[in-house]
Formats: structure tokens, C-alpha cells, sequence
């Protein structure tokens, strides 16, 4: 997929920070990334993916080697790309010509704290204060009211949320096809395609909302893909993957974990990319009840009203996402058997009931030790757990599940990952998957 494709607009539509700027998406998932920038696009902004993974030597000089993994590939990113532009533009680089997006996240991670950090390493190079850095945030549910047009900004949100749950289908697509092509590496260049054909689709359609023209063009890919099974090959193990969003995302960061897996035999199903974003209006409609409960108790009334105020904006918001995910996975369903995604308060419900962690405590490990459970009632043969090196709440989550999945006698794997490659991780990839194929025997004898 190309990564330059700046489409001009008009500068209607643009919010005030995006004023005949450039919107500059970082690459976590490449498909999504794509499809995020081209509903921007649709909406009027010049939005542009930047490389990835090229600037890692800049990403790695620039911090201390304390942070998180995705903030010093994140970090590299946008260095890289100014080194790049300014090469390219000579004189005629503006850094205020560029407003760089990056999210953050509330809470006791660290995810909040790299546009900050990466806000300082910029200001130390001259004008590069100029360069903005937009960061929706999980506390109001990533609202983008100062970068679109108010009246935009829940069409946007709708199409953005689309795009995200295609995102996860056409992936879910690759995954199902490819342990079982007919020729190597054709469901690769399918995908590709098919990824650049649907950018094409969100940029014409997006902004009107023609969401049933996007599905038919996915409805024709589904067809097509399924024509590259080849039917000889015998079902494999299935593994399942949670972890941390970045690293599960983020080929080049997880050094192709899916890919070497595959490799090795496996079928693969990584936790999705709506899956973090719906959790997000989850714990945002948990948080208002929570906060309702407590005013209601104080008798605080103007407080109070505000609580109900963030529930109704959370939970129209969650029903929303619900609706629109189950729908099209309804629709894809009739044509192939991709695994449908879960809701995030079935996650929830089964926490609780083997009192496993709790939702109080927040994070993805919310996501992840769920998820693994649920893996395990889906009769999966093995689960993978990959995240930033010290990540703490993919830590939490090896920690609670072990002993869990080894009493299932289930294989189990954790995948740390930094800009290192380990020598012994193909080994130890091999040796997990060896336990996954005697668990898939044991699953069919
Ligand atoms: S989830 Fe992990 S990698 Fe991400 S900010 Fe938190 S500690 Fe860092």
C-alpha cells in the first residue's frame, strides 16, 4: 500500500487546528491507518500516513529507553518523517503546515504521557513548535470537536468507527485465507489490493455515509478471497492472540508474530482494533454510572444532571459502535465464517463470574484475560500474549492467566517485545506451537 497518498481537498469541512494544514497519521495497523486517513480525507482534510519503523535510530536517541516501546516507535515516526519532508521541501518546510495526531489514553498506563513527552523532544529542535499535536482523548470518548467542524463531527465518528470495524473484517479475511492458499503469498497481494480499493471506497463515500456501497465492494472481496482456499489442505491449530494494541497491531514492532506463527502451522485470530475503542465507551458509560451513584448519594443535583449527561452521550455512543459492528459482521458472516467479535460487557460478565480481575481496575488486561477465557470455551489449541517489554498490564494479565491455563493444560505464550531481536524466539514460537498441534490432536482423536 502506498504511503504518500496525499489527496488535496478543498479546505471546507476542516476544523480550526486543521486549517490548510497536513493531518499526519501514525501506522499502528496498516490497513486501518489507511482507512482512517482516507475518511479523513473524505471529510475535506489533507490527512497522510507517515512511514513506519524507518526512524527507529531517531526513535531510540530521543528517549531514554525507560519509556514504552510504541513511544519510541512513535517517536521515530514523526522524527523521521520531518528528516524526510525536509529533505524533500528544502526552504520551503513549514513545521506549522503540519498537525501530527496522536491519541492518549487516561488512567494508570503510560499511553497518555507519550504526546507530552514527544511534545518536549520537539520543541527542542528549532521551530518545530510550530508543529501541533492533536490528542483525542479516552476520557470524552476521542471527541475531535477542535479539529472538525462541529457539524461534522458525528458523521465523522460514524464513518471513522466504520472504517475500523472493515479494518478488522479484511484482517480477519487474511487470517482465514492464507494458512490455506493455493499459491504463496497470493492472499498477501490480495489483501493489499483489496485495502487499496476500499481507501478509494471511504474517500468517495465516506462523508455522505454510504456505508452499503463500502459493503458491497467488501461483500465482492469476501467472494473472491474465498476462491484462493485450497481445499486439500487439513484444518490447523487455532491461536489466539490478545495483548497490548500497539504491539498486537504493529507488525514490524511484534517482528511478524502472526506471519512466524503461520509459519509454523498455525490459523490465527489476533483480538480486534474495535475492540479497544468500544471499551472505551464502555468505561466511559461504567465511569458516569459510577459518578451518577455517588452524587445521588451526596445529593449534589447540578453534578448529578452532569453524570447523566456523560451516561446518555456514552451509552448512545457504545449502542452505536454495537449496532454498526454486528451488522457488518452479520452481513459478512453469510458468506464466509469469520469469528464474530465480542461485546465488551460480555467481557465484563465473564470476569466476574471466575472472579478473575475486575473492570475497576481498568486497562487492557480487562480485554486480554477475558478474551483468553473465552478463547478457551472456543476450543482455540493455544494463546499468545504479546506486548511492549514491562508492559504492565499485559504483565498483570500473564501473571492471572498461568496458572489458569495450566491447570486447562492449554499452551500459553508470552511475547515481550522491544526493538531487539531475541535469538531464541523462533525456537520458542516452534516448541509453543509443537504443544498447540498434540493439544489439536487431543481436540479431534
Ligand atoms: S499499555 Fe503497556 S505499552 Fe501501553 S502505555 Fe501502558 S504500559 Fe505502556
Amino acid at each position: 500500500m502506498a504511503t504518500n497518498n496525499l489527496i488535496s481537498f478543498p479546505p471546507q469541512g476542516n476544523g480550526p487546528r486543521l486549517k490548510n494544514k497536513t493531518l499526519l497519521i501514525p501506522e499502528m495497523n496498516r490497513i486501518g491507518a489507511h482507512l482512517l486517513a482516507a475518511t479523513f480525507r473524505s471529510f475535506g482534510a489533507r490527512a497522510r500516513v507517515m512511514d513506519t519503523y524507518k526512524g527507529m535510530d531517531l526513535g531510540k536517541e530521543y528517549t531514554s529507553g525507560k519509556e514504552c516501546y510504541p513511544c519510541q516507535v512513535t517517536m521515530g515516526d514523526i522524527l523521521y518523517f520531518i528528516e524526510e519532508e525536509k529533505q524533500s521541501l528544502g526552504d520551503s518546510f513549514n513545521p506549522g503546515d503540519y498537525v501530527y495526531f496522536m491519541p492518549e489514553a487516561e488512567g494508570p498506563c503510560r499511553f497518555g504521557m507519550y504526546n507530552k513527552y514527544q511534545r518536549i523532544v520537539l520543541d527542542s529542535f528549532p521551530g518545530l513548535q510550530e508543529l501541533q499535536i492533536i490528542s483525542p482523548s479516552n476520557s470524552d470518548a476521542y471527541s475531535l470537536g477542535d479539529i472538525l467542524e462541529e457539524s461534522e463531527e458525528q458523521d465523522f465518528r460514524k464513518t471513522a468507527y466504520f472504517s475500523m470495524v472493515v479494518t478488522d473484517i479484511l484482517e480477519r479475511l487474511l487470517w482465514k485465507i492464507r494458512p490455506y492458499e493455493r499459491d504463496p503469498g497470493m492472499t498477501d497481494t490480495f489483501i493489499q489490493r483489496s485495502a487499496k480499493s476500499l481507501e478509494h471506497a471511504f474517500q468517495l463515500y465516506g462523508r455522505r455515509k454510504l456505508f452499503g456501497k463500502i459493503m458491497d465492494k467488501l461483500g465482492e472481496i469476501v467472494k473472491e478471497a474465498k476462491s484462493m482456499v485450497d481445499p486439500t489442505i487439513p484444518s490447523k491449530p487455532l491461536i489466539g492472540i490478545v495483548g497490548e494494541i500497539y504491539l498486537r497491531m504493529h507488525e514490524h514492532s511484534n517482528q511478524n508474530l502472526i506471519r512466524v506463527l503461520e509459519k509454523h502451522g498455525a490459523e490465527v485470530v489476533n483480538a480486534s482494533l474495535c475492540e479497544w475503542v468500544n471499551y472505551v465507551s464502555y468505561d466511559g458509560l461504567r465511569e458516569a454510572r459510577k459518578e451518577f451513584l455517588l452524587n445521588l448519594k451526596k445529593l449534589r443535583v447540578g453534578p448529578m444532571m452532569d453524570s447523566v449527561k456523560k451516561i446518555l452521550d456514552f451509552g448512545v455512543d457504545l449502542l452505536y459502535k454495537e449496532f454498526r459492528q454486528k451488522k457488518v459482521y452479520k452481513e459478512v458472516r453469510k458468506l464466509i465464517d469469520i469469528p464474530e467479535d465480542h461485546k465488551i460487557s460480555h467481557l465484563e460478565h465473564t470476569l466476574k463470574k471466575d472472579d478473575l480481575f475486575s473492570f475497576d481496575l481498568s486497562t487492557e488486561a480487562c480485554l486480554s484475560i477475558p478474551s483468553i477465557v473465552e478463547f478457551v470455551k472456543g476450543g482455540y489449541n493455544g494463546v499468545v500474549n504479546v506486548y511492549p517489554f514491562t508492559c504492565m498490564p499485559s504483565m498483570a494479565t500473564s501473571a492471572i492467566v498461568k496458572p489458569f491455563l495450566r491447570n486447562l493444560k492449554m499452551p500459553y505464550l508470552d511475547v515481550p517485545c522491544d526493538a531487539t531481536i531475541q535469538p531464541g524466539r523462533e525456537a520458542t514460537i516452534r516448541t509453543f506451537m509443537y504443544q498447540a498441534y498434540q493439544h489439536f490432536s487431543l481436540d479431534i482423536s
